[in-house]
């Protein structure tokens, strides 16, 4: 089956810095960190999830990799620039319009719970390794 991984963004792809964020008005643990990185809060690329994303596509070159967003299509394309830079993924927005795309059997990797279909594995949940022995850049 083609299968399709969908990753999150804020607080997954890109962990940040500070626990505490800078958005106004409500406290950082009910929304996480929405558009760190347009903000300035300073992040780390999630590497081992990278890694993992890298070796599964490799692996599994028919597979479809999401990068999706609550903030949107083109925020979620910025943070794959960043963090998967040369991997070809497809970019959306993470909502209630898109939830129906999940699967059961699909990958999600998200740092909040979802409410989809299958397991939605935390930011240094889900690990891929590599299943051939070439080294994959
Ligand atoms: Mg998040």
């Amino acid at each position: 089956m083609r299968t399709r991984i969908f990753i999150d963004c804020d607080d997954t792809l890109i962990i940040y810095d500070n626990i505490a964020c800078a958005w106004p008005d409500e406290p950082c643990e009910v929304h996480g960190h929405p558009f760190g990185v347009l903000r300035g809060e300073t992040y780390k690329i999630n590497e081992p999830l990278v890694a993992s994303i890298k070796a599964y596509a490799y692996d599994n070159p028919c597979s479809l990799v999401i990068i999706w967003s609550g903030g949107g299509a083109q925020y979620a394309r910025t943070i794959a620039d960043i963090a998967l830079p040369g991997i070809d993924v497809t970019t959306m927005i993470k909502d209630k319009t898109t939830f129906y795309m999940v699967r059961p059997g699909d990958i999600v990797v998200d740092d909040m719970s979802l409410d989809v279909p299958t397991k939605v594995y935390q930011p240094d949940e889900w690990a891929h390794t590599a299943t051939t022995q070439k080294e994959i850049e």
